[in-house]
C-alpha cells in the first residue's frame, strides 16, 4: 500500500509539496506490538530506510497520523504528526521501536494511532531527529513521568558505565513503573489516581535525594509544567547552573501535539 492510500480520502498530499519534503520523511510497516505495562504499548515498525539512519539515543520519530502536507494538514497542523522517542535501533533488521503512554484520555490522535496500531499497518514518519542526547558529566539525574521514561530507556543506556546514574521517575502505580536499565539509583513515585500535570511528586522526590554536592547533569522530561518545577528546584535550591539542567516538555494540558 502506498503512503497516499494510507491517508483518509480528503486528506490527499499536496504532491508537489511531498516531493520536496520526501527525503524526510519515510515509509514502513507496524512488525510486532505487546505491552510493557498495562498503560505502555510497545510498537515495532520495519523500515527500509532505519539501516541507514544517522541516529543518536534519545532522539526521535515524528509518527504521520494526518498528512502535514495535505489541505486538512495545512488547515489543522497541530493535527497532523505526534512524536515518540525511539527506545530501541536495530539497524540490521531495519527496525525501531516505540513505547506510547496510553493516558487515559479520550480524543489525542496520538492516543487513538497508539491504541490501534496492528502488524501490517503502513506508517510514515519524519526523522529521527532532535538533539536530547546524553552530555558528559560527572553524573547523571533522569527525572520525569512515563513518556518520559520511554527516552530515558536509550539515554541510560548511552550513559557509560563509570558514569553514575541516579532516576527519579513517576508512574501511576507501581504496575505502570516503566523498566529501565541499572541505574545507580531508581526512585520510583506514584501518583494513584492524582493528574501527571504540574505533579508536586517529582519535585518533591528530587528535594529529598541525596546526591554528591556538586552539580551533574540533569535530564528532565514530560509534563512541561511538572519539567519547569524541577528545573526550578535544581536550579534555585540547589545551585545547580541552567546549563546543566536539560529540560524537554513532551506534552501539556490543553495543548494539542505540543511539539508540531
Ligand atoms: C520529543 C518528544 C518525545 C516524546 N516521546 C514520547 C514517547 O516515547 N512515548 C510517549 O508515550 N509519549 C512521548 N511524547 C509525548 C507524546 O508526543 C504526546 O503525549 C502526544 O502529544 C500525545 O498525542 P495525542 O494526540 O494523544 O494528544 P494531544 O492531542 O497532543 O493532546 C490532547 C490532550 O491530552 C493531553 N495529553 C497528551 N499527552 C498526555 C499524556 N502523556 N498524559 C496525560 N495527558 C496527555 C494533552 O495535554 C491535551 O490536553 C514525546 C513528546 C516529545 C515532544
Amino acid at each position: 500500500m502506498t503512503t497516499e492510500q494510507a491517508v483518509p480520502r480528503g486528506r490527499r498530499s499536496l504532491r508537489p509539496l511531498s516531493s520536496a519534503f520526501a527525503k524526510h520523511f519515510a515509509t514502513g510497516t507496524v512488525s510486532e506490538t505487546g505491552m510493557v505495562t498495562p498503560a505502555m504499548r510497545r510498537i515495532r515498525i520495519t523500515a527500509p530506510a532505519a539501516a541507514g539512519w544517522r541516529y543518536t539515543p534519545g532522539q526521535h520519530v515524528r509518527i504521520q497520523i494526518n498528512d502535514p502536507l495535505s489541505l486538512y494538514g495545512l488547515l489543522r497542523p497541530a493535527e497532523t504528526l505526534r512524536t515518540y522517542t525511539v527506545v530501541a535501533h536495530c539497524p540490521d533488521e531495519q527496525a525501531f521501536e516505540l513505547w506510547a503512554h496510553l493516558y487515559d484520555g479520550t480524543d489525542g490522535i496520538g492516543l487513538s494511532w497508539a491504541r490501534n496500531a496492528r502488524v501490517n499497518d503502513p506508517v510514515t514518519f519524519w526523522g529521527p531527529q532532535g538533539d536530547l542526547a546524553v552530555r558528559s558529566a560527572p553524573y547523571h539525574l533522569f527525572v520525569g513521568e512515563e513518556t518520559a521514561s520511554c527516552a530515558f530507556v536509550p539515554l541510560i543506556s548511552a550513559v557509560p558505565p563509570s558514569e553514575p546514574v541516579y532516576a527519579v521517575v513517576e508512574s501511576d502505580s507501581p504496575r505502570d513503573e516503566v523498566p529501565l536499565p541499572d541505574a545507580h539509583r531508581v526512585c520510583r513515585v506514584h501518583r494513584a489516581g492524582a493528574p501527571a500535570a504540574s505533579s508536586p511528586l517529582l519535585p518533591a522526590a528530587v528535594a529529598a535525594l541525596d546526591l554528591p554536592a556538586t552539580p551533574g547533569v540533569a535530564y528532565v522530561a514530560g509534563e512541561a509544567r511538572t519539567c519547569q518545577a524541577v528545573r526550578d528546584h535544581l536550579v534555585r535550591e540547589r545551585g545547580w547552573p541552567r546549563s546543566a539542567v536539560t529540560v524537554k516538555p513532551f506534552w501539556t494540558p490543553g495543548k494539542r501535539g505540543l511539539h508540531h
